[in-house]
């Protein structure tokens, strides 16, 4: 039994919507693997994935029997009860990664902000008010929260909302000197992606991440890693630090942790956890079972060697592609990033033009995204078929050619 609907078009999107977004100019209604199709009947591959977030495509059949089952049992029930599926995925998070405790809310951003505050709570209990410092890279991207878009290190996001938060600091990212010089015993934590993603697709040098935990230590600072993007098998490791033997003080995971159901966490030890005493932190949804039945269906496939190790081999059947493409028309120097974060940087030629190949692309049938004007991502589904890699890769190749033959 299906609901009749009002037909509904994208002029809509103008007339109803704030216009803090600017959507492509099909409306997708249906989504199957890496494929989607719009309201004409359009098929499009997907190598978006929601923003990194898709991450066993769309309507995996296990996602879609984890949501259901729950649906028919407990959607929602607060946090003055706990539930299984919250206490189920908090242990499998835990068995997987550093992690003793977990607290769940609902984006990234929620995340991060419970996170950074964590890091001040715990220096503010143990060494008094004056040690409140962050220190974040510029061109970071920590969500859209005041106090997440101030840790941000990118201006355009946080300037023109009135006074930000307090006690921040920007340094360039991957520049140990830059770190040694800013870290001081002020400072209650320092903030870093192990995979910069909207910054660009930047991974970070072994030994800044390892640097910055010797400089935490010495300081009695908090290292926290935003793995909103690069975690939950993205980069071919569940997270990113496990790539890096560099263990955090304080993770926040997101966007593939749902697969496409909205749902976030903080994870960290037991002994910084206890700083966040009751009543001291919280939200309505965080731990909502529909979210973590699906979030546990997530981590059972993500976590086995089979789909990580899928993943590394996909991202060198990208890349061999990719740099064919960047050699044969000039248009990247190469390609950068981890697993199935992947980002093309445009040549010098094409520099700015990051929205004119996915617009050139989406016209071919083909979904990607870009990080800054300068790079073309891809955070395509970690199950995508090697079938469609190369398909969707064609029309990528068929775009750019199309671009440079009306140039
Ligand atoms: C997307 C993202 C966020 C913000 O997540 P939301 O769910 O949009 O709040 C934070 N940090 C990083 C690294 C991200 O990529």
């Amino acid at each position: 039994m299906s609901v009749q609907h009002d037909p509904v078009q994208r002029a809509d999107f103008d007339q109803f919507m704030v216009p803090n977004y600017s959507p492509a100019a099909f409306i997708p209604v249906r989504g199957e693997g890496s494929r989607v199709w719009d309201q004409e009947g359009r098929e499009r591959i997907d190598f978006a994935g929601g923003i990194a977030v898709n991450v066993l495509g769309h309507a995996h059949p296990a996602l879609v029997k984890a949501l259901t089952e729950q649906a028919n049992k407990l959607w929602h029930i607060s946090n003055v009860f706990t539930n299984e599926p919250t206490l189920r995925l908090a242990k499998k998070l835990i068995d997987a990664t550093f992690a003793e405790r977990v607290f769940f809310c609902n984006s990234g951003a929620e995340a991060n902000e419970a996170a950074f505050k964590l890091a001040r709570r715990v220096a503010h209990d143990r060494f008094g008010p004056e040690k409140y410092e962050i220190i974040a890279a510029t061109n970071s991207f920590h969500g859209r929260t005041l106090f997440t878009v101030s840790v941000g290190g990118q201006p355009k996001y946080s300037d023109g909302f009135g006074p930000k938060i307090q006690g921040i600091t920007h340094i360039p990212y991957n520049d140990l000197e830059a770190l040694k010089a800013a870290i001081s015993d002020k400072t209650c934590a320092v903030v870093l992606e192990p995979v910069q993603g909207e910054g660009g697709v930047l991974p970070a040098d072994l030994a800044y991440l390892q640097g910055a935990r010797e400089l935490c230590d010495k300081h009695n600072a908090l290292l926290v890693f935003d793995e909103v993007q690069s975690g939950m098998g993205r980069c071919g490791v569940l997270f990113a630090y496990q790539h890096y033997g560099v263990v955090p003080d304080v993770l926040s995971s997101a966007k593939s942790l749902g697969g496409g159901f909205p749902i976030a966490a903080m994870l960290t030890t037991t002994e910084l956890a206890k700083h966040l005493t009751v009543g001291t932190h919280g939200t309505t949804y965080g731990g909502n079972p529909l979210a973590c039945a699906v979030g546990e269906a997530v981590i059972d496939i993500v976590n086995t060697p089979e789909v990580l190790e899928g993943v590394k081999a996909k991202h060198e059947r990208f890349k061999r592609k990719l740099e064919q493409i960047g050699e044969q028309y000039g248009v990247f120097t190469g390609t950068r990033g981890m697993g199935l974060l992947i980002g093309a940087v445009l040549s010098d030629e094409w520099k700015g033009k990051a929205k004119v190949i996915l617009d050139a692309a989406a016209a071919e049938g083909l979904m990607v995204l870009q990080a800054g004007p300068d790079v073309v991502r891809f955070a395509p589904s970690l199950v995508v078929e090697d079938a469609d890699i190369d398909e969707g890769l064609a029309r990528l190749e068929k775009a750019i050619a199309g671009l440079i033959q009306k140039a």
